[in-house]
């Protein structure tokens, strides 16, 4: 009895040394990070944005080589990742890589997965924060750990860090548009054929800065020298999608993206108006930035009357039936929809143009308190998107696109938009029209300082 007893004892201690040797047990290991790009372009400040819900993987080496990815998982609003795994407890090395796609936005395709972090020496910590990975800023890297050159290659990139920061202005506006339909492909940046090191090569005509299929989802989008117009060149073409992902089919007529004007095709036209209001729009909504000197292309706000009757850049906009004819006079119009205190602003008429002869823009004047005046509807760029989303007032049939429809639209969506604000709206946009918005207070009381 007792030798048995000896002998369990012996057989207990003998399971007990197998359970704990290290090189037979597991440990948990937990590899965490902040993915950032830094931003050039939408404050002088040189802040870091976060990549959210880009793609993340883990590697690990033991020294036999790198392991097969550990997990693959999507960075939060923060750009934080978390990827744990339980695994043979040794020391290894780690890589990072990173990849800018989801189910909703892939950019640049071509680039793959890109290696932002990458140890050169073992360690046997079981929690490795590797820390900020700033694309835009290589050092940002965690110092604590022995970096290979690769990684930080990557994060210095010049043109991987446009495609993160590309990343975060789309992933940033199709969150405020919301509604998309399908996922967009972007490909940045592009050019003619045989540069080496673009995202794609395709034929482009110097007149087109981008290109997008309504169909595909696909956008193509080159940089034209400053960041203000690669950002709003891409927004542009982000912003077609969106239009084209409302509708139920395609719009009833195309006509070639290089003719400035079309009679025959005012949805077309309108479009394109859509695409110039909304890209300037998104960048003045989303991060309060509006271009420094501002050209027909990039005003957020309408023009004077003499300057749309004798300046516009397809040529003079005598009148209403032209006005829906050029992509000017639709973004014209569609910048008035939205123009706030509308009283505190003069149009002026079609021969005024010596009185403001520098500027392109409506003139904001200092006015008293106004009495007597209509309520004015101030309606913001996002209740101009909901007149797209809502089926009841036809956006689905695809027909009667343009600015003139719209009006119509987002009068009967909006309830501060009466009938009498549209017609006294589409009269501030009439290069024909000689009243101004005060003129519609009742008595001529009112003094403009
Ligand atoms: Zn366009």
């Amino acid at each position: 009895m007792i030798q048995k007893t000896v002998f369990i004892l012996v057989l207990l201690s003998l399971i007990h040394v197998c359970a704990s040797n290290p090189a037979w047990a597991d440990c948990t290991y937990n590899v965490t990070g902040n993915i950032m790009v830094l931003d050039p372009a939408t404050t002088e400040d040189h802040i870091v944005r976060p990549l959210e819900k880009v793609k993340v993987l883990v590697k690990a080496d033991t020294g036999g080589g790198w392991s097969a990815p550990w997990d693959t998982v999507y960075t939060n609003g923060a750009g934080h990742f978390s990827i744990s795994a339980s695994k043979t407890c040794a020391s290894r090395r780690y890589l990072v890589q990173v990849k800018l796609d989801n189910n909703d936005l892939i950019v640049s395709p071509t680039m793959g997965w890109k290696t932002i972090f990458q140890m050169t020496d073992k360690i046997s910590d079981t929690s490795v924060a590797v820390g900020e990975l700033i694309f835009g800023r290589p050092s940002s890297a965690e110092s604590r750990y022995n970096q290979a050159s690769v990684a930080t290659t990557n994060l210095a990139d010049e043109w991987t860090h446009d495609r993160a920061f590309i990343w975060y202005i789309l992933k940033t506006s199709m969150d405020y548009l919301g509604n998309f339909k399908r996922k967009i492909t972007v490909h940045y940046p592009i050019a003619g054929l045989n540069n080496i090191g673009w995202d794609t090569t395709i034929s482009l005509t110097s007149a087109w800065n981008g290109l997008y299929s309504s169909l595909t989802g696909e956008l193509y989008s080159s940089p034209s020298g400053m960041y203000y117009h690669a950002i709003n060149g891409t927004l542009h073409e982000l912003t077609h999608c969106w239009f084209a992902q409302q509708l139920s089919g395609p719009l009833p007529c195309v006509v070639d993206p290089s003719t400035d004007r079309s009679a025959n095709c005012t949805p077309h036209i309108f479009n394109e108006g859509f695409a110039r209001f909304s890209s300037v729009q998104l960048m003045k909504t989303l991060w309060n930035k509006i271009d420094p000197t501002p050209t027909w292309s990039t005003d957020p706000l309408p023009a004077k009357r003499a300057v749309l009757a004798n300046d516009g850049p397809n040529g003079p906009i005598p009148d209403m039936d032209v006005l829906i004819t050029d992509i000017f006079g639709a973004m014209n119009a569609l910048n008035m929809l939205i123009v706030q205190d509308i009283y505190a602003y003069r149009f002026g008429t079609a021969d005024d143009e010596l009185e403001y002869p520098d500027e392109n823009a409506a003139e904001r004047v200092g006015v008293p308190p106004l009495s007597n005046c209509p309520d004015a509807p101030n309606l913001t760029y996002k209740e101009v998107l909901n007149t797209f989303i809502r089926t009841d007032v036809g956006i689905s049939g695809n027909s009667d696109w343009s600015v003139l429809d719209f009006y119509d639209k987002v009068s009967s969506t909006n309830a501060r938009f009466t009938a009498e604000m549209k017609d006294m709206y589409l009269e501030m946009t009439d290069p024909e029209a000689t009243a101004e918005p005060y003129s519609h207070c009742g008595e001529n009381q009112i003094i403009i300082q």
